[in-house]
């Protein structure tokens, strides 16, 4: 390399596979970038989002400039606006009165400070975040099951298995390169079976052998079903192969509890039940379950359509049920397999940057977890009880419960569900600060002040990925204008709120050192997360870090790959629970709205297009939000390809053209969640969906969700 060219390691900001980018400079300025062949999520892979990044860094459209009541002004003014602010309202009406809702944008160093000053020295933990989109019910689930949010496995396992099963993921569009490493495999190693559970024929289907397109929300019927198979094959005690039944009762005995109870329940469901619920025939479901009890190397790969339901955590401990009752868990090849849909929705979890938890994956509930945390911040106090998730914060705002929000790094007016009430509730509020890269989305207008923040190529930090690997964001470019961190951007507020010795680091190497230390500082034993290893960290080791997973913990720096295998679970008697769970229907579609919607992701586009939007590449794979429709209902409907037609629910409507399609179920729609206000005026598909959640998980309910669709006729 020489003295004008530059070559940095990074991370791609999409989803939740977390690529290792290289990002090179020229000599004459241009940026590009390559996969890193050195980087064990990808080994050089992009995808096709990763691959447009260069097109995506220029300073177009950028907030350069930081904004108090619509004014440009210099940084002390407006940090000092927020703080007096935030200050003024928690001195009138107590800390529960403000509220921070971030992002699984955000970097582990940014998402550390925001939980700090929230839960540590405000004394609120009204701080959630769009990861309660994607994965809260998973990290309900896994807290369930295993007593910590920890996924089992690693990527490679999917290369290892001789069965994977994807439930509710259409992965080849969503986690591409992961897609890419399993079809590779499955190519390499022609004995490898893939089963896809979805009601959609996605692109997923086509490395499928065996495609189940169930009824929404019926996963629970499924793995009740599935249960009670491997516990007794339909009554015998051998499978149909003769050979015993695959429920390892050793395993059973030793590393978990409720196994009686969950086949219990279970029981109720036999295949008459599991296909009347499932809309599957009997002979569909024998051929999966016969391969998943025939099976020994298993993997179970789920994602939003299972945890975007009033039933995910339930559908998640389903199919944890199925793992933990055959033992096939934290195995090379075996395990089941959360995969998160952020970039960082991993690093959210681990600083406890959602409303029900604490730093390092410790709970609000548990007493000695909040001493824990208050001994090590020293801070004036601690939350004590959780705080409002996603929906419930923007409600209280919309109540005057909540009086001053700060937004950051998400565009809550698009994305949240009701975000027509989400708009009223920003309208009504007396302060809404909100931090971004952009200087124009659908939440902005509402904002009294606005912020401006790093982008990708200019953040330093750490992100981890579903396989829980911590890899370095590097900055490649310099910051534009004003822009500065979200972690500085905290800490000066922190600073003018009064907290300042608590707030002073000298860079993100400091906050993640102090993250690494707390992941270890804890004296029950029960280390769920700890990566204290790191706890010393200087800037220039923090420059150097390579990828790597937890749990490292201090003096140990061996390569972990799985957990589970030999039990070791995080309850306080170490033992796994299977948890009885039994099918509930969703909202029935009726007279009224007699078709359900599905939501979802595009291939090319990311979240509310912010970025990918800038890319006239990306764009020309899908260059407009559509309506999937079956033909049978498009005949019905009197819709031919490319009319627009009207999707309505009791809470909104959309205007997008019907693509007919023989992927999709008769009686249902799918519509992308990428096109805003921005892009095209009445797109906003989550205007349609209703504000209900998971009651264990407060996650909400973006899919089964009861519309009408017509053909739409401009007047
Ligand atoms: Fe980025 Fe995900 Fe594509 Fe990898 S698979 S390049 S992390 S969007």
């Amino acid at each position: 390399m020489n003295d004008a060219r530059k070559e940095v390691k990074t991370t791609c900001p999409y989803c939740g596979v977390g690529c290792g980018v290289i990002a090179t400079v020229g000599e004459d300025g241009a940026f590009s970038v390559r996969g890193d062949p050195d980087h064990p999520a990808n080994f050089g892979r992009l995808c096709s989002k990763g691959s447009a990044l260069a097109e995506t860094i220029g300073p177009e459209g950028r907030l350069l400039e930081p904004e108090v009541m619509g004014e440009r002004t210099d940084w002390d003014t407006a940090l000092s606006f927020v703080a007096d602010r935030f200050s003024e309202t928690i001195a009138e009406h107590g800390p529960d009165s403000v509220a921070f809702y971030v992002s699984g944008q955000l970097l582990t160093e940014d998402y550390y400070v925001a939980n700090k000053l929230m839960k540590g020295f405000i004394g609120s933990a009204n701080i959630d975040t769009n990861s309660r989109l994607c994965m809260a019910s998973s990290v309900a689930g896994h807290r369930r099951a295993f007593g910590s949010d920890t996924v089992p496995g690693t990527y490679e396992d999917l290369e290892l298995a001789d069965l994977v099963v994807i439930v509710g993921s259409n992965m080849a569009w969503c986690h591409p390169v992961l897609y890419q490493r399993l079809a590779a495999a499955k190519q390499a190693r022609p004995g490898t079976r893939v089963v896809l559970v979805d009601p959609r024929r996605t692109m997923t289907a086509d490395i499928a052998d065996l495609h189940l397109p169930l009824k929404p929300d019926s996963d629970i019927a499924l793995f009740n079903g599935l249960l009670r198979f491997l516990a007794a094959p339909e009554g015998s005690k051998s499978d149909t192969a003769g050979r015993p039944a695959p429920v390892d009762a050793d395993y059973v005995a030793s590393h978990t509890e409720g196994f009686d109870e969950a086949l219990e329940a279970a029981l109720a469901y036999d295949m008459a039940r599991v296909s009347r619920e499932t809309g599957l025939d009997e002979a569909q479901l024998a051929e999966f379950y016969e391969l998943f009890a025939g099976t020994e190397k298993v993997v179970t790969l789920y994602s939003q359509g299972v945890n975007q339901s009033v039933v995910g955590t339930d559908k998640v401990n389903a199919i944890l049920n199925c793992h933990l009752a055959t033992g096939r868990i934290g195995k090379a090849g075996s395990g089941p397999f959360s995969l998160t849909g952020q970039p960082n929705a991993m690093g959210g979890r681990e600083v406890g940057g959602l409303a029900n938890m604490l730093a390092a994956h410790m709970a609000i509930e548990n007493p000695q977890h909040r001493q824990i945390v208050q001994e090590f911040w020293g801070s004036p106090t601690v939350a004590t009880t959780p705080g409002k998730k996603a929906v419930d914060l923007f409600t209280a705002i919309e109540a005057g419960d909540i009086k001053a929000v700060w937004v950051m790094a998400t565009n809550p007016v698009d994305s949240m569900p009701d975000a027509d009430g989400v708009a009223r509730a920003l309208a009504a509020c007396p302060l809404v600060v909100v931090s971004d890269v952009v200087a124009e989305n659908d939440t902005l207008p509402f904002a009294h002040v606005r912020l401006p923040a790093a982008a990708w190529a200019e953040k330093d930090g750490t992100v981890t990925n579903s396989e829980r690997r911590i890899s370095r964001q590097r900055k490649v470019l310099s910051l534009p204008g004003k822009a500065r961190h979200d972690w500085w951007i905290v800490c000066e507020v922190a600073r003018r709120m009064g907290f300042a010795d608590a707030f002073a680091y000298a860079g993100p190497h400091e906050i993640f050192a102090e993250h690494a230390a707390i992941s270890s500082y804890r004296n029950d034993g029960s280390r769920a997360f700890d990566i204290g290893a790191h706890a010393a960290v200087d800037r220039s080791a923090y420059d150097g870090l390579a990828p790597f997973q937890w749990p490292q913990p201090v003096g140990k720096l061996e390569k972990t790959t799985r957990f589970f295998a030999r039990g070791g679970f995080f309850h306080p008697d170490g033992r796994a629970r299977l948890v009885p769970v039994t099918s509930r229907s969703g909202p029935e579609a009726c007279r009224d709205f007699p078709f359900t919607l599905n939501t979802g992701r595009v291939r090319d586009h990311w979240h509310t297009m912010t970025r990918t939007g800038l890319s006239p590449r990306l764009s020309s794979h899908l260059g407009e939000p559509f309506a999937e429709l079956h033909p049978a209902d498009a005949l019905d409907l009197g819709v031919a390809d490319a009319d627009l037609v009207e999707i309505a629910s009791p809470y909104g409507s959309v205007i997008v053209r019907a693509l007919v399609t023989g992927r999709q179920q008769q009686g249902s729609v799918f519509v992308p969640m990428h096109w805003t206000g921005q892009f095209a005026a009445r797109a906003r598909v989550d205007t349609l969906v209703p504000p209900r959640t998971d009651p264990h998980s407060g996650q909400p309910a973006s899919k089964n969700i009861a519309v009408h669709v017509s053909r739409f006729a401009a007047q």
